[in-house]
């Protein structure tokens, strides 16, 4: 046998040569880690049982690895269609890929899965895990596969899509791949015997056992191929991990996510509506809207403060605005357009504010002293999403942004940059929320010169620099195409990511509009635009912050600061009294005095999140005080009325957290 030489990598380090011969495996070379699943080869991933060639770089695939667990899901998608199967013999195959955080497999059935069907499923797919099957990987002809799949119709379909679509279609490109086509073998190793086959590109863990933990978690009806033409099939999913530690944790994280979704405390605090009549476009109930009017009041304060003029323009214009802008040409698709019975369509609802600004600024000759101009905006816009897309607060089709466009001379660029993150800063600090940048750069589709796009990106990195130490991202080609952007970034208090706000450089958009503003040479110059939004979209930030102070909003946010509950019928009248006093301060209060008992009227309060409940009975209606207990804590603090009156108060104003006396009481 003839000697081969290849490199192999660990880590990203240093590639090491060495001498093979001809027919090792990936598995040879990498050595017996079990963490070890797969290799990549030459930058393709493949089965550790993948004879290696003379020049190859071998690198292993680790279990825990992004690409370790798409192949641990896609093998357990593999067991779970065995399953499938063996349980329900008439059941037909679809596709089985790899999603985030598991995978599923389509199937024509008679009828859809019941959640018996998938303990049952569970249960039959831990006994191949047991018998350790061997995944082997076999390439045959299109005639032999078509053959070999003759009773699974829609693999017959897949293979003569082979190529045509298997480029373009992630989905579907795991089962059959551009180049030759592939059938993996479940081989038993009790008696050589072929237990269960698909048609698969692969690669595959070398056995079943290699499964370390997986769970089936729900099915859905799912029309083939995605189309509403094509047949329905049932879908289920699963998830699988490289450890059961990692399993337990993800469960555990699903379990609080799904009690912190943002949809249902919105219901629970009776915040907002989505009615089918309008997707996407929330209704805003009483204590939504005031904790919406919370956020926007905080913006507005904060930004009249730093010298930004507030506008509002018209929500429906005629196309010829978004002619100019290029959103008839690149943005249509996404805006509710207005039909005129006899005409062409020729009104649009507005999806963004920017060419309005231009206008505005276009209204007056500007000089270079009118600069910075900062025009603030959050008017309502509509965008049409596909259906599919809406999710609660998070996707919308109706939204409001604290937008800005401010329209500022090349040299102000880093300045403006600067106040601008202090408006973050400040932002993120009231919510108690850790952010970061990240700088998108110049995109492969772009308009204006090159030079422009350079300066602007070298001055950008100067700012982030100086403002964080380095502690910043950089997304290669991630700009908008009309210049760089800065977006804000955070992770909730379960760790997910957010993209939160956009700050945006445009050189483009008020070239389109002729802005123009004379220098101190008495030239005529294009003004830069900043478009920025700091909470991003106001639905969006709300969701999101639903979700991660689980509905727990700080007091000058909650939608009712102080819940006021009388022990008895008796102290009603004196309970009215403390809650007109603290109207009259501007504290949003709630009287609870239904014949309910004092216990269930204390877990309403605590069910609602309130950050403040104050208790009376006989010796606060005497002595004019209250007990006050704080949203989360089991002590009461008694206080005189007054005092309270002034402290809530002026907690609010200065949307802080109110201090309380020690208990005197
Ligand atoms: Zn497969
Ligand atoms: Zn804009």
């Amino acid at each position: 046998m003839s000697e081969i030489r290849v490199q192999i990598r660990h880590d990203e380090g240093e590639a090491r040569a060495r001498n093979v011969t001809e027919g090792t495996t990936a598995a040879d070379v990498l050595g017996g880690d079990r963490s070890v699943i797969a290799a990549r080869v030459d930058g393709t991933l493949r089965d550790l049982s993948h004879p290696v060639q003379d020049g190859n770089l071998v690198e292993p695939v680790l279990a825990s690895s992004e690409d370790g667990l798409a192949i641990i899901r896609h093998s357990c998608a593999h067991v779970m269609a065995q399953a499938v199967q063996e349980l329900f013999p008439s059941a037909r195959l679809g596709i089985g890929p790899p999603i985030k955080d598991g995978f599923y497999y389509d199937f024509d059935v008679d009828r859809p899965f019941a959640p018996e069907d998938l303990v049952r499923i569970e249960e039959r797919m831990r006994a191949i895990v047991q018998t350790r099957q061997l995944f082997a990987r076999r390439e045959v002809s299109d005639e032999q596969a078509r053959e070999e799949l003759a009773t699974e119709p829609y693999k017959l379909e897949l293979i003569g899509l082979k190529g045509a679509t298997a480029s373009h279609d992630d989905m579907m490109s795991v089962e059959v791949g551009a180049d030759t086509l592939t059938i993996y073998d479940n081989i038993d190793p009790a008696n050589g015997q072929v237990a269960w086959k698909d048609l698969c590109r692969g690669p595959h863990l070398p056995s079943t056992r290699h499964i370390p933990a997986f769970k089936l978690m729900r099915s859905a009806a799912a029309y083939w191929r995605g189309s509403e033409k094509n047949p329905q099939l049932q879908r289920i999913y699963g998830t699988a991990w490289e450890s059961k530690g990692s399993l337990a944790n993800y469960l555990h994280l699903l379990a609080e996510a799904e009690k912190r979704d943002h949809r249902k405390i919105g219901k629970d605090l009776e915040l907002f509506h989505f009615d089918p009549t309008a997707p996407g476009m929330p209704y805003w109930l009483p204590k939504g809207l005031r904790v919406l009017n919370n956020l926007l009041a905080f913006w507005r304060e904060e930004h009249e403060e730093r010298g930004y003029q507030e506008i509002s323009t018209p929500l429906v214009n005629n196309k010829r605005l978004w002619e100019i802008s290029g959103h008839w040409d690149h943005y249509r698709d996404n805006m509710f357009i207005i039909d005129n019975d006899d005409e062409e369509p020729s009104y649009a609802l507005k999806p963004m504010n920017c060419p309005s600004a231009m206008i505005v600024f276009n209204l007056k000759t500007r000089s270079y002293r009118d600069l910075p101009l900062r025009l603030s905006d959050c008017d309502p816009l509509h965008r049409n999403e596909r259906s599919g897309t809406l999710h609660g607060l998070l996707r919308v089709q109706k939204l409001q942004q604290d937008d800005a466009h401010i329209f500022i001379t090349p040299d102000q660029i880093h300045e403006e940059f600067q106040r601008i993150f202090d408006i973050a800063d400040r932002f993120y600090k009231i919510f108690d929320l850790d952010y970061k940048f990240r700088l998108g750069t110049r995109p492969e589709s772009y308009i204006g010169d090159a030079e422009t796009w350079e300066s602007a990106e070298a001055t950008l990195l100067s700012i982030l620099d100086a403002r964080t130490g380095g502690d910043y991202e950089v997304e290669n080609g991630g700009g908008a195409f009309y210049g760089p952007k800065i977006d804000i970034l955070m992770s909730d208090a379960l760790g997910r990511p957010w993209q939160m706000g956009t700050i945006q450089l445009d050189f483009q958009l008020p070239r389109r509009f002729g802005c123009v503003y004379t220098d101190e040479h008495g030239q005529r110059q294009t003004p830069v635009v900043i478009h920025r939004v700091i909470y991003g979209a106001l639905e969006r930030f709300l969701g999101i912050y639903i979700e991660h102070t689980a509905g727990a909003f700080p007091l000058w946010l909650a939608p009712v600061q102080v819940s006021i509950i009388p022990v008895a019928p008796e102290y009603v009248e004196y309970a009215h009294k403390v809650a007109d006093a603290l109207h009259h301060a501007k504290v949003s209060v709630e009287l609870d005095a239904r014949n309910e008992t004092l216990g269930m009227r204390v877990r309403v309060a605590q069910q609602q999140k309130v950050p403040l409940m104050l208790v009376l009975g006989a010796r606060e209606a005497q002595s004019g005080t209250v007990s006050v207990r704080r949203r989360g804590e089991r002590t009461l603090t008694t206080m005189d009325l007054g005092l309270f009156v002034d402290r809530v108060a002026s907690a609010v104003r200065a949307r802080v957290d109110v201090e309380l006396p020690p208990d005197a009481g």
